[in-house]
């Protein structure tokens, strides 16, 4: 297990932390003088047009991309709202390709609005990413399969824990070079009974790596989630799990926070991520 002390090179700030206040070269110099190595930021932060101007302010800023948030949902009522849906992830991985991010974070969307079809709609959304796969392999992108929580199944993921997300990704393997992973997030799957089972099986496909914290008493399950050590996660007991598969990518703080820590200062918030990865995770 690596020691992050005085390792922020090897952290990452997933952009949603600081709330989306503020334009992607601001965030990005404010990270990369905090210390951290890399950033990962969400579609709405970049101008898809022109994509080459916020990578080249990432640049520099001395950072990398650690990935690139997120699919819009797979699932919809119909075969054109799925195409739309292909063609919007086809949008998000040319862009990722274009800012140099190795991966697209895919949160792959509850029941369809109308449906109440599980097992169709979990075809559908198979059925949507393995369209994507030629576009993966162009673009040297890795697509990766975060699983959620199983509070979102209706309305944000029909994809709920580890031990899913691998059979996926073997049923997704054509052979071909591979092009899609995981991305294992501690608030989504620390609750998990199979979660040891599951990160060994987990190892070739693990992609991106996201940390902060359940609060004992959650507010909003969403946007409530807690700085890494104010909540019940064994943050370092899974990154220890995790980095024994042989994990070597960037450990990325991910904090929605709508009535805490969007509020605060962006450093301060910055300063006490950079504390807690280094005495929590
Ligand atoms: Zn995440």
């Amino acid at each position: 297990m690596r020691d992050l002390s005085g390792r922020l090179d090897l952290c990452c700030i997933n952009t949603a932390t600081l709330g989306h206040r503020e334009t992607i070269e601001r965030i990005a110099e404010r990270v990369a003088r905090a210390g951290f190595g890399f950033v990962t930021p969400w579609r709405r932060e970049i101008d898809e047009a022109h994509p080459q101007r916020a990578a080249a302010a990432i640049r520099a800023a001395g950072l990398k991309l650690g990935g690139y948030c997120r699919t819009t949902y797979f699932s919809a009522d119909d075969a054109a709202g799925r195409r739309a849906a292909i063609d919007d992830n086809r949008r998000a991985i040319e862009v990722a390709a274009e800012l140099g991010a190795p991966l697209l974070v895919a949160v792959v969307g509850g029941l369809s609005p109308h449906s109440t079809d599980l097992r169709g709609d979990r075809q559908a959304i198979l059925d949507g990413i393995a369209a994507l796969r030629p576009t993966l392999r162009a673009c040297g992108v890795t697509l990766a399969l975060e699983p959620l929580h199983p509070f979102y199944a209706a309305d944000r993921s029909l994809l709920n824990t580890l031990a899913q997300a691998v059979d996926w990704c073997e049923a997704l393997d054509d052979g071909g070079p591979r092009c899609i992973g995981i991305a294992l997030d501690a608030y989504h799957v620390w609750w998990d009974p199979a979660l040891d089972a599951s990160i060994a099986r987990a190892a070739p496909h693990l992609a991106a790596f996201h940390v902060c914290d359940w609060r004992r008493e959650t507010r909003d399950p969403l946007l409530d989630r807690a700085m890494m050590g104010d909540g019940v996660i064994d943050l370092r007991g899974l990154r220890a799990a995790v980095e024994a598969t042989g994990f070597s990518g960037p450990v990325e703080v991910e904090i929605f926070s709508r009535d805490d820590w969007w509020h605060r200062d962006p450093d301060e918030v910055l300063a006490t991520c950079a504390e807690r990865l280094q005495r929590c995770c």
